[in-house]
């Protein structure tokens, strides 16, 4: 993900030199991921969005195989789910929900292993607090559309859905959506199926066939329209609020299938998905979530012909569209290694730029994230880039993650020169692509492809 330039500019404005804390308050304990119980192998939403109830409501179907023998009972990740009812291979099942821990505990009937496959299957609906927002227009703003749209990363996904909900396990999803009328659906992977429902309502049904890590599962609902790109045959889309002129559209988004080609070239890996959209959602909290084959990004990203000249979006979309690979397609393991994610993102959102715009632009914006990570570093802390110790997982996107992330990216890079660099990061992509990695990861495969 990305923050919004705005607030960024306003954070650096702060006058004065704040006291300089820690980055954790003391006692924090070490952070690791939940050990695996199961391998989860898919996931199926059923789903119906009401924006005037503001609510979701449907069923969740987890398929998982048990790792170990002798499972009997199985945790997945719910934050303020009403749950009617739990089946486990149609057979209906008890469950307990722990609002604190937020987990959802299903009892099975005896113990499974690895032989079997279950079919958990969550009838539940939610007013959800977090993970799913419903924008429309208020007395403020009375013409704002109407919208529904998620943010899962870090562990929001959580708050209206039932899964596993760390980034340490990945899955292949499918989501059918209904919604009503003028609404539509953006939804990961390939759009397989629209269906009018005899109350008016329409149902999508999109599917998402290369395994993720479920805080990638997202939805954008609005009354969109729909731009229409390409590249080498497959669809590049941008949704935006209808009433946008399409000029306005391609001028944010439209260098998206040139960002595609060059990051298919440089990593060595065509783009894998079988379409890229871009949705721009209002009120949305960061500038893009890197969703997979489904950014969404903040309609502020839409600009007129003026502001572009002073406010590009090309920045953003490289950024998004970088994560496709290194986010999404290679994804850190945990939090803790979110610069596998960010300062992968923020390098290669810099490299586009000397692609496109040549070595200057390219040493200003290398100078840009510079200055950035400084300010954090001398303003308020300094941390390790790869740390346990973190408070929410949030606090770990900051400036030590994205931009001093990139700079010791440029460092590798200016070490092993470009032909080293080409290779290394080629290997990297090759060895780890559907898997989640480590730094140690990076490092060995970096250290093998370079001697
Ligand atoms: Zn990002």
């Amino acid at each position: 993900m990305l923050a919004s330039s705005l607030l960024l500019i306003l954070a650096a404005a702060v006058p004065g030199r704040a006291a300089p804390r820690d980055f954790a308050p003391e006692g924090t304990p070490a952070r690791y991921m939940p050990t695996r119980q199961y391998d989860l192998q898919h996931l199926r939403l059923d789903l119906a969005f009401d924006w005037d109830a503001r609510s979701v409501a449907g069923t969740a179907t987890n398929t998982l195989v048990p790792l170990l023998p002798g499972v009997d009972s199985l945790v997945l990740y719910a934050a303020g789910l009403e749950v009617r009812k739990v089946r486990v291979n149609g057979a209906e099942r008890p469950f307990t929900l722990d609002p604190e821990a937020q987990t959802l505990t299903v009892r099975l009937d005896r113990g499974y292993g690895p032989q079997d496959r279950l079919e958990v299957a969550v009838d539940y609906s939610a007013h959800p607090q977090a993970g799913l927002y419903f924008v429309g227009p208020d007395r403020g703003y009375p013409n704002k559309p109407r919208q529904i749209w998620s943010q899962g990363e870090a562990d929001l996904n959580r708050f209206w859905f039932p899964s596993w909900d760390y980034p340490n396990d990945r899955t292949t999803t499918e989501m059918v959506a209904t919604v009503k009328r003028p609404l539509m659906v953006v939804g990961n992977g390939k759009l397989l199926e629209v269906t009018d429902q005899p109350d008016g309502r329409r149902t999508y049904h999109w599917r998402m066939d290369v395994p993720h890590s479920t805080y990638l599962v997202s939805v954008a609902v609005g009354d969109f329209m729909r731009v229409a790109d390409t590249w080498r045959d497959i669809p590049v889309e941008y949704y935006v609020p209808s009433g946008t002129d399409e000029a306005t559209a391609r001028r944010s988004f439209g260098d998206t299938p040139k960002i595609l080609e060059f990051f298919s070239q440089v990593t060595g890996r065509p783009y894998p998905y079988a379409k890229y959209a871009q949705s721009a959602v209002v009120d949305f909290m960061w500038g893009g979530e890197e969703n997979i084959s489904a950014t969404t990004q903040t309609a502020s990203a839409l600009h007129d012909a003026r502001a572009e000249a002073d406010h590009s979006s090309e920045g953003l979309v490289a950024h998004e569209t970088a994560h496709q690979w290194f986010g999404d397609l290679i994804t850190c393991e945990d939090w803790s290694n979110a610069w596998l994610n960010e300062g992968f993102a923020d390098y290669f959102t810099a490299l586009y730029k000397r692609h496109a715009h040549g070595e200057d632009a390219f040493a200003w914006e290398m100078d840009d994230l510079r200055s950035s990570y400084l300010r954090e570093a001398e303003r308020a802390y300094q941390r390790p880039i790869v740390t346990r110790r973190y408070a929410d997982p949030f606090d770990m996107f900051d400036r030590h993650t994205y931009e001093k992330g990139a700079l010791v990216l440029h460092m590798i890079h200016y070490l092993l020169g470009e032909e080293g660099w080409s290779r290394g990061i080629r290997a990297y992509v090759e060895r780890f692509a559907g898997q989640t990695v480590t730094t140690a990861d990076l490092q060995d495969a970096l250290e093998k492809a370079t001697g």
